[in-house]
């Protein structure tokens, strides 16, 4: 299936100029949904093996969640300041429409323990670089980065060259 096709681009979302790439379309549609887990799961197999699987609100929890549980791996969501209800650590960074601080919980990765960070879209690498940080000080090892799309524009992969990235979609 044609995933590129599914998806609507919405100008001017969030802000002028802004060509927002939208995924709620290809979510509605129950084969294109399954297709694109379908291949997150095949860029998944194609890393080291994992233990869990690091999403990022909110939309990295849309794809990350439900490929945890199809392939049999643990779900820690790391969330915006002041959502999660345990102790935290946290990490500040730069997003492509502004600033922002992603916290994660300091018990939910274990040291030695493999990480596959997901999220929906790659752009500048910031959020990237926020997630890898939180895992990093927990001791974990980011074994990769998969994402639905990426946006070879921005540039993200320069900041993540140390990294296995992949991703389903390019513009
Ligand atoms: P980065 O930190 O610059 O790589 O931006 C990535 C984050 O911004 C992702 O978590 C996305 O959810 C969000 N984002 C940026 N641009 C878009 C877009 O065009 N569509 C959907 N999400 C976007």
């Amino acid at each position: 299936m044609d995933l590129k096709s599914k998806l609507r681009h919405v100008m001017g979302f969030p802000k002028e100029g802004i060509d927002f790439i939208d995924i709620t379309t290809v979510l509605q549609d129950p084969e294109a949904f399954r297709c694109c887990m379908d291949a997150f799961e095949e860029l998944a197999d194609s890393m080291e093996n994992f233990d869990i699987i690091v999403g990022s609100e909110s939309r990295g929890f849309i794809f990350g969640a439900p490929l945890a549980c199809k392939m049999g791996k643990g779900f820690v969501p790391v969330r915006k300041r002041g959502k999660l209800p345990y102790k935290t650590i946290s990490a500040e960074y730069d997003l492509e429409y502004g600033k922002d601080v992603l916290e994660i919980h300091a018990d939910a990765v274990k040291p030695g323990q493999k990480v596959l960070i997901v999220d929906d879209l790659l752009a500048t690498g910031g959020t990237a670089e926020a997630n890898i940080k939180l895992v990093e000080q927990l001791g974990g090892k980011v074994v990769g980065l998969v994402y639905f799309i990426e946006l070879s524009m921005l540039k993200g992969r320069e900041k993540l060259k140390e990294y296995k990235v992949n991703s389903i979609v390019t513009f």
